[in-house]
């Protein structure tokens, strides 16, 4: 049966937690980056556009640095600064604007979900967490509230990665982040502490903490607005928690929110004891011979042939030079005959594996695969045909390439 979090673990007193609010919304006003959706989201009186600004900036920051996403950011709103223009974008063209941005069914999603608010919810946004999440695909229980409450005002908490190391660390919590008992209770706890006249600008403080000054390494400790409502900075000075818990309930390994027993606090990582997480799943190891088809264009410069991938799945809809998975253990005379086997298959000509000049191979880490390119190279004096009933193809210049809708890990192909 679950138990339930000890109140040690909770924030339960009004006057800490207005303080904390106070501090940290006074230290936002004065140390918060300058984001362009955020200066969209404080300036434009449109709350919809609002809602349009900061829903494209969360997709794109889903497991991406800030500094990559702001060039795309602001490409993709001077391209379509409204929702109703990314409705009438093709899957091509939000492709090619988020090449190389990775996780490619993220701007799939976006541009499907503003087509469904304009068709089926006549151009208006939902205006509350509960709805967005419901009404809107690709759109979770952390985006919907990140839309709700810094566009809408509605005074609901979100929990990222940078708002899960600071919660745990407020609170000394030291359980697997990613189990249940401990999620929940973070969305409690985050749903309990926002800032009610400023819910927008709490959450978007509380992750700005995280970003910049709680940061998972070495914490900035000293410069934080609140460490005195930091429970495990109070430990780590003092060495023992705070306050101290009733034995029963803490740290004997019945508490589903402090570290397991069999890893108690250790002193020598002091506020990075927490959050801790479960071990991470490997990735698995894939294979690929890739062939890079090239001959001379028109004016002697050198062109592509690159292929459309399916349009669902991995790298959905994107373009690459043909590929063929190929097993891991397969030598390289083999992987020539199969790739060549491949390629004829598709041309409706004779290709000797012999031909297939081996360049070298290229790494390519996606979130879950470990994924190695085999790259081979094969220069053509005349022209040929693809079979495009079931792959669109086409031979481009290098700078066409590099404009297509293309992955990073081609990039690195070519
Ligand atoms: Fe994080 Fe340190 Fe601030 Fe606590 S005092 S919230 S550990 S930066």
């Amino acid at each position: 049966a679950p138990v339930s979090p000890p109140a040690q673990h909770l924030f339960s007193d009004p006057a800490e937690i207005q303080a904390l609010r106070r501090n940290l919304l006074a230290w936002y006003d004065k140390c918060k980056r300058d984001l362009p959706w955020r200066t969209l989201a404080a300036t434009e009186p449109d709350a919809d556009r609002r809602a349009y600004a900061v829903w494209v900036s969360e997709i794109m920051l889903q497991q991406t640095q800030v500094a990559t996403v702001i060039d795309y950011y602001n490409r993709w709103m001077q391209k379509w600064p409204t929702l109703q223009a990314l409705a009438q974008a093709s899957l091509e063209e939000v492709n090619e604007l988020w090449a190389g941005l990775g996780y490619y069914s993220r701007g799939k999603r976006l541009q499907e979900a503003a087509k469904k608010v304009v068709s089926e919810l006549a151009g208006r946004m939902p205006r509350t967490a509960e709805d967005l999440q419901k009404l809107l695909p690709g759109v979770g229980r952390y985006t919907a509230g990140a839309i709700a409450s810094i566009s809408y005002g509605q005074a609901t908490g979100i929990v990222d990665g940078n708002v899960i190391r600071v919660l745990c660390r407020l609170r000394c919590i030291g359980a697997d982040s990613s189990s249940s008992a401990v999620t929940d209770c973070l969305w409690d706890m985050a749903n309990a502490v926002v800032d009610r006249s400023r819910p927008g600008d709490f959450n978007q403080a509380l992750m700005e903490l995280g970003a910049t000054v709680c940061v998972p390494k070495a914490p900035l400790c000293g410069e934080c607005p609140v460490r005195k409502q930091c429970r495990a900075r109070h430990r780590k000075l003092l060495g023992q928690p705070t306050p101290v818990p009733d034995v029963e309930d803490c740290g004997v390994g019945d508490c589903p929110l402090c570290p397991p027993a069999a890893e108690p606090w250790d002193s020598s990582l002091g506020v990075t004891n927490f959050p801790r997480k479960a071990a991470k799943k490997q990735p698995r190891s894939a294979r690929t011979a890739t062939c890079v088809l090239e001959r001379r264009g028109c004016h002697g410069a050198p062109e592509y042939l690159i292929v459309q991938r399916p349009r669902s799945g991995l790298l959905a809809g994107l373009w690459e030079f043909p590929s063929l998975p190929v097993a891991q253990s397969l030598q390289e005379e083999k992987e020539r005959e199969v790739l060549a086997d491949h390629l004829q298959a598709w041309m409706g000509q004779p290709v000797a594996a012999e031909g297939l000049q081996l360049i070298g191979e290229v790494v390519h880490i996606f979130s879950h695969i470990h994924q190695t390119y085999v790259v081979y190279s094969l220069p053509l004096d005349g022209d040929v045909t693809w079979d495009s009933a079931s792959s669109p193809s086409r031979w481009v210049t290098e700078e066409e390439f590099h404009a297509s809708a293309v992955s990073t890990a081609m990039k690195k192909v070519l």
